[in-house]
């Protein structure tokens, strides 16, 4: 069980879904495979990830409509609510220019569009600036949502949620599956990783030249750590506060200096299986110690990348440094933060006894 097993929410969309035993992330995961791998096997298999999201988006007469660049949302004023009276398409672009709650995508179930229209639901992709490197992940969110809130019968509605809301975090959870379908992304990465007994960036690499040409690097190096079968602890870092920090600044009041930038931290922190079952992580919001690989690659250029032998007993905070453990960590800075992986290159130390053994008894 995960935490967002316990969320409303998705106990609520769980039940909606229907099919009983299991925690409700994994039921509805197995929900959203079972229906790809029924068109899959219906269209008697897929070549490769492209023709499988145009099969899957065919089955759930769903279109994307990218914007490119700000005269987009003119093209689908004119489209959509000119030309077919669909009145949301003239009023979206100001979810999608809010700064204070990115918006990545948004699905539109069509108003006037009949039961049978190939296009009856329309995602769209905004894929203007930074948000470009996500278009892949936000593409299979969106296929996400049809496959789950917005199935029929379901919200008919967009939604614009908040990242931090427990859908939101389903639908990329549903999203880094089936857009890295196992049956293509299996053996991508088996015949990537040959050979080597750690995840590395190449692997990732060869994965993205050779089978997810419009997956970022980002994305893939995650569906490698998940499947990796020895720990793997996937990091983001970039300048962040501490908590009561953060506190004070939503508080203008209480904090008339200029806010500082804050310092490095790990501000997402993703234990792969084998990793959680050790209990080799690194808490979130942890500052990044000032003499390590991940620290130098946030001063590097934008994608810089670095590798390095390292202990884990580098990471300290208020005066206590997590356990000793050899580990090998490599980095890239991208945009405004670096990624990374952290693997362990030794076995987890025995815990030291606590007390000494008194040799006489006295
Ligand atoms: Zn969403």
């Amino acid at each position: 069980m995960t935490r967002w097993d316990h969320a409303p929410e998705i106990r609520d969309l769980a039940g909606q879904i229907g099919g009983w035993g299991g925690a409700p992330v994994e039921r509805i995961l197995d929900h959203c495979r079972r229906r790809i791998d029924g068109w899959v096997s219906d269209a008697g298999g897929v070549i490769g990830i492209d023709a499988l999201e145009s099969l899957v988006t065919k089955r759930l007469q769903m279109v994307f409509e990218e914007i490119r660049a700000d005269e987009d949302f003119d093209r689908l004023t004119q489209v959509y609510a000119r030309d077919k009276r669909e009145f949301v398409f003239a009023t979206m672009r100001s979810k999608f220019d809010d700064d204070a709650n990115t918006t990545f995508g948004a699905l539109v179930l069509r108003r006037n569009a009949t039961a049978d229209s190939p296009d009856r639901y329309v995602a769209v992709i905004d894929c203007r600036g930074s948000k470009l490197a996500r278009r892949f992940f936000t593409r299979w969110h969106e296929i996400a949502h049809r496959l789950t809130t917005h199935a029929d019968g379901g919200d008919t509605e967009p939604g614009y949620r908040s990242e931090h809301d427990p859908i939101e975090r389903m639908m990329d959870e549903i999203a880094g599956h089936v857009g890295f379908y196992d049956p293509i992304f299996d053996p991508a990465f088996r015949q990537a990783s040959e050979g080597k007994h750690l995840l590395t960036f190449g692997t990732a690499e060869t994965i993205i030249s050779e089978s997810f040409p419009s997956a970022s690097f980002q994305a893939t190096l995650f569906a490698c750590a998940r499947r990796m079968a020895t720990p793997v602890v996937y990091l983001e870092a970039t300048l962040n506060h501490k908590k009561d920090v953060k506190r004070k600044m939503a508080t203008p009041s209480l904090f008339d200096e200029e806010p500082s930038p804050g310092e490095l931290r790990a501000v997402k922190v993703i234990p792969n299986k084998a990793a959680q079952d050790e209990g080799f992580t690194i808490p979130t919001n942890m500052r990044v110690p000032p003499e390590t690989v991940i620290h130098r690659l946030f001063d590097a250029e934008p994608q810089t990348s670095g590798e390095d032998n390292e202990d884990m007993s580098q990471w300290e905070s208020k005066g206590k440094s997590l356990e000793r453990r050899a580990v090998v960590v490599e980095g890239r800075k991208v945009a405004d933060r670096v990624i990374a992986i952290v693997q362990p290159v030794e076995k987890k130390r025995a815990k030291k006894q606590s007390g000494r053994t008194p040799l006489f008894s006295e």
